[in-house]
């Protein structure tokens, strides 16, 4: 909002990814001819002309500090301070490892609804009330329904959201309270996909994921510009993030690129690497096998957030993985738990089943030696563990009952210390 007035002419159209054809800034997501994705284009000359390290550090303290990389045009965004999330450099996790520069991303605690998806729905929404929507949706595995309605109902949009049935209690109860038409779909996220397209056609609402599409994933390459920033202005060596659409993954890789493109830092190649859980894997899958294409699968795993059986950008996240000698790897619902349990005791953070995903592939990949000690690593943490209780409920241990005296804690303190002394030998760094 505080922006000077040349960078308000920054988004040029839309071009499709696969041939190029360009389009009107419009509600559209494919292209006419060939059917591939459209994305939001850019006159980079302009951006450079207006932006410097300066200028985005003296911007709001939210993602509209990148305001000229984002594709709106007016002056008037929704910021709900989203975004600008913590940059900690690990180091009992980092140990635990064995690895030498790790840092974690916390989306856990972005702002408003606990989820990287606030960054994507704030550009969304900006677009959709520039382009004169007064209704919008989404087809959601959770944080996204949560991050729309709570967003919407800030800007006084009316919202309908669409969710798979089965979905957690905590996603569900955390999209009910902004008031939004809630549809729980008796199917899965991708068939939740489908019925979506149909009633984006029929009613013209805006679908942030959909017809908004275009607009919704530049919000995920702040992911990029804020880990960038935080480093002090330079890109990292290798960084590990969840794969369900490809969207968020192959954006971080994009808003690097950006950066240098602008001149705000220098050159260097990222290594990118992605996670799944095995029990909806179909892009760690193609990679392993090494296939060019996705073959679609049907989820089932308790990272629901991630769980997109037919991935939209999957192609594109394969592609980019090879490109740059990252990894895409996947791991059990076992080892997910651990994941969530090992970055909770480590390092304080309490992330949702998505982030033990990403936290187990990162265990993973260094054990298999695909990720040196000495590179300057950054995980992404996307989600909050409080909105995925149930995943992990039998498995974070009880409380000791005792009775309102001395003699009975004295008890129960030797009883768990007798049990305990294994495990604490065990787990101390
Ligand atoms: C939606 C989501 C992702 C990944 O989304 P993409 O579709 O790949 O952009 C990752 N983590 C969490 C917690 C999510 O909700
Ligand atoms: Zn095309």
């Amino acid at each position: 909002m505080t922006q000077t007035p040349l960078c308000t002419t920054t988004l040029k159209g839309l071009r499709c990814r696969e041939c190029g054809e360009q389009y009107p800034a419009e509600a559209r997501h494919v292209c006419e001819f060939c059917f591939g994705p459209l994305e939001a284009l850019y006159d980079y000359e302009a951006i450079r002309g207006c932006t410097s390290r300066k200028t985005i550090e003296a911007g709001p303290r939210s993602i509209w500090r990148y305001r000229p990389f984002l594709p709106v045009v007016g002056e008037r965004v929704i910021d709900v301070g989203t975004g600008l999330t913590p940059l900690i450099r690990s180091e009992r996790l980092a140990r635990r490892l064995g690895l030498g520069a790790l840092y974690i991303k916390n989306d856990a605690v972005n702002v408003p609804s606990l989820s990287f998806k606030d960054r994507v729905v704030s550009v969304a929404l900006t677009r959709a009330r520039e382009l004169g929507f007064t209704t919008v949706s989404c087809a959601s595995t959770g944080n996204l329904a949560n991050a729309t309605a709570a967003i919407a109902a800030h800007a006084g949009l009316e919202c309908y959201v669409f969710i798979p049935a089965d979905l957690e209690a905590g996603k569900v109860l955390g999209t009910l309270i902004y008031g939004p038409q809630v549809m729980a779909v008796e199917g899965n996220y991708d068939q939740v996909n489908r019925l979506c397209s149909e009633v984006a056609d029929r009613h013209g609402w805006g679908f942030v994921n959909i017809n908004l599409r275009p607009y919704y994933s530049e919000g995920s390459k702040t992911l990029g510009f804020e880990v960038a920033e935080q480093l002090g202005w330079r890109l990292p060596d290798h960084i590990v993030a969840p794969v369900a659409s490809g969207s968020l993954y192959t954006k971080i890789y994009k808003g690097f690129q950006e950066l240098i493109k602008t001149g705000l830092v220098g050159e260097r190649p990222v290594r990118m690497s992605g996670a799944q859980a095995t029990g909806c894997s179909p892009v760690a899958q193609a990679f392993k096998a090494g296939r060019d294409f996705i073959a679609p699968v049907k989820p089932a795993t308790i990272a629901k957030s991630i769980a997109i059986g037919n991935p939209a950008d999957g192609v594109y996240a394969l592609d980019l993985a090879r490109r740059t000698g990252g990894h895409i790897e996947d791991v059990t619902d076992a080892e997910i738990i651990e994941g969530i349990k090992l970055l909770a005791q480590t390092e304080g953070i309490f992330t949702e089943t998505a982030g033990g995903t990403t936290v187990a592939v990162l265990k993973k990949l260094v054990e298999q030696g695909k990720i040196a000690p000495d590179e300057l690593t950054v995980v992404y943490i996307t989600g909050n563990g409080l909105k995925t209780q149930e995943a992990i409920a039998p498995y974070a241990g009880e409380t000791l009952k005792i009775e309102a005296n001395l003699a009975s804690f004295e008890r129960a303190l030797e009883r768990a210390r007798t049990l305990d002394r294994l495990d604490w030998q065990q787990t101390l760094v």
